[in-house]
């Protein structure tokens, strides 16, 4: 545990000696769970989103994009179910006077549980070396069957008492298991209550002439509403898709995990319009399609797994999490609904219009059914961040610190690299990066000792340096240093564009897929 919370010490501080995320009104002792994206931050959020919007909306002829605003009229909220039902079940510790989500509190302490099947198999493994078949091992293994058995009963339990707002049997399942407060240790708990998630506002000039409004919750909605706008101008054909990206507003009960929970928090969604009837079918396609995306990140399959839900919201059929292993454990990063046909319904009841499509197959009208892909951008920004980051021991005995982003989604290429102040090295260094600039973000630094730029190259995530020295006066040639191995090569600075290029073109990366 004190080793989880010392990486992620590290990956706040590394955010932002490198200007990658800052609090946000720093200088006012910021506000609580909001954040700021810094220089660096803000070009690696941007190449996250394009990388996002390249795959699910630009190589998909039956999927668009819209940008939707954030106000919306407030009669959306109603029928969406958020303001009767956005809630999240709170309690707070009489001691500490420290609130806390109910239901993440009984997740933690199964997520200690799960502790405990992990160091079973670590032992198991240790023990039987090669011949160690972990499948096997989870299927029959008594003691680990007991855990996981006990997890599922507590989390069943839980869903069932969230759906069926029977509150008390929150409270009465975090006695029973003997959940303490994480930072104090009392279990003197008040008793759960819900409380709602939604920003709002007022639009108008005088009191009474005012409407109260929300800050959107979540992306989807702006989707939902323009459903029949777009598919009538776009002439879109069932099965299709509207995706979005942009800002949505919570007001979380606990907000202690950097940008992990936001209270202003970026979503990138797709809403998947289907036949009823073919939505499961569907679900399972994007579930497997959205893992892929992950994947070709090359951040480590064993990094992500799947959560399917106990407790479905209110809306749908089926859900997924892909979870991620963040520095605090596996949590979720996106999330798979299967929405029914729940809101479109719900949008034609309270607006009065019809929300349909005709199907020329069919030859009738239907309410499509609605499977989503919701991935929070911070979230997903993290995921990167932290896993990237990364100490080396080097053979000379230092280390280095390294974070070793995706080169396709690295704020800057390439940085170039006089060797020295003068000679003229600083002029051709300046010609390089101008031909470059064309085709990527390319940083400019000629301070220090070449070894010292290196290293601050590494650190702030650079995949290439390219060194100008005295022979390149000569033979036209510099030296190329690779971010994640070190390496350097001699090369012609013509070939260096498509040297660069085949190392951080999204293409080269999304065909992993
Ligand atoms: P959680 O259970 O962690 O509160 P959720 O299930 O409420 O998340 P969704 O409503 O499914 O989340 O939202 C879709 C995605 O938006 C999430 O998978 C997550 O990546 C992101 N997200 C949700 N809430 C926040 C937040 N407060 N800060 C940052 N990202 C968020």
């Amino acid at each position: 545990m004190a080793k989880q919370e010392d990486q992620f010490k590290k990956v706040l501080s590394h955010a932002k000696e490198y200007g990658y995320v800052f609090q946000s009104s720093e200088i006012y002792d910021g506000l609580s769970a909001v954040y700021d994206y810094a220089q660096n931050g803000v070009e690696l959020k941007k190449n996250i989103r394009d990388y996002w919007w390249k795959a699910m909306v630009q190589m998909h002829e039956n999927i668009v994009g819209i940008d939707a605003s954030i106000l919306m009229h407030p009669t959306t909220w109603k029928a969406s179910g958020h303001v009767d039902a956005f809630n999240d079940p709170l309690i707070d510790n009489k001691d500490s006077k420290k609130r806390y989500r109910a239901d993440v509190l009984i997740e933690d302490y199964c997520a200690k549980i799960e502790g405990k099947i992990d160091k079973e198999v670590a032992k198991a493994a240790k023990r039987f070396g090669e011949a160690f078949n972990k499948e096997e091992f989870l299927a029959t293994n008594g003691r680990v069957l007991g855990y996981q058995e006990k997890i599922n009963t507590i989390l069943a339990r839980m869903g069932k008492s969230l759906e069926n707002e029977d509150l008390e049997d929150v409270k009465l399942l975090i006695e029973e298991l003997q959940i303490a407060d994480p930072l104090t240790g009392s279990r003197n708990w008040t008793e759960v209550k819900q409380f709602n998630l939604m920003f709002g506002t007022q639009i108008g000039a005088s009191a009474d002439s005012s409407t109260q409004v929300y800050l959107r919750p979540e992306t989807a909605q702006g989707i939902f509403v323009n459903f029949l706008n777009v598919q009538k101008t776009g002439r879109m054909k069932i099965p299709f898709g509207i995706a979005q990206t942009g800002k949505a507003f919570r007001n979380e009960i606990v907000a202690r995990q950097f940008i992990f929970r936001m209270r202003e928090f970026e979503q990138m969604e797709m809403q998947f319009f289907v036949k009823p009837g073919t939505q499961k079918k569907w679900y399972e396609n994007w579930k497997e399609t959205r893992l892929k995306w992950h994947l070709s990140l090359g951040m480590g399959a064993e990094n992500y797994r799947f959560h399917d839900h106990d407790k479905l919201a209110h809306y749908a059929d089926a859900a997924a999490d892909i979870e991620f292993k963040f520095p605090f454990g596996f949590k979720e990063l996106e999330g798979i609904h299967s929405r029914t046909d729940f809101d479109l319904k719900a949008h034609e009841e309270y607006s009065g219009k019809k929300l349909q499509y005709f199907d020329h197959e069919e030859n009738k009208s239907y309410v499509p059914y609605v499977v989503e892909t919701s991935i929070g951008l911070d979230r997903m920004f993290l995921a990167v961040f932290s896993n990237s980051l990364q100490e080396e021991a080097l053979e000379n005995g230092t280390t280095r610190t390294v974070l070793k982003l995706p080169a396709v989604l690295a704020p800057f290429k390439a940085a170039v690299l006089p060797l020295v102040k003068k000679d003229g090295l600083p002029e051709v260094a300046r010609k390089i990066m101008n031909d470059l600039k064309w085709d990527f973000n390319v940083f400019y630094d000629e301070k220090d000792a070449v070894g010292k730029r290196y290293r601050r190259q590494d650190a702030a995530g650079t995949p290439f340096c390219i060194t100008v020295d005295h022979d390149t006066l000569e033979d036209d040639s510099v030296t190329i240093r690779h971010r994640d191995t070190m390496e350097q090569k001699r090369v012609k600075i013509s070939e260096l564009k498509e040297m660069i290029k085949q190392e951080v073109e999204v293409k080269n990366w999304l065909q992993k897929m």
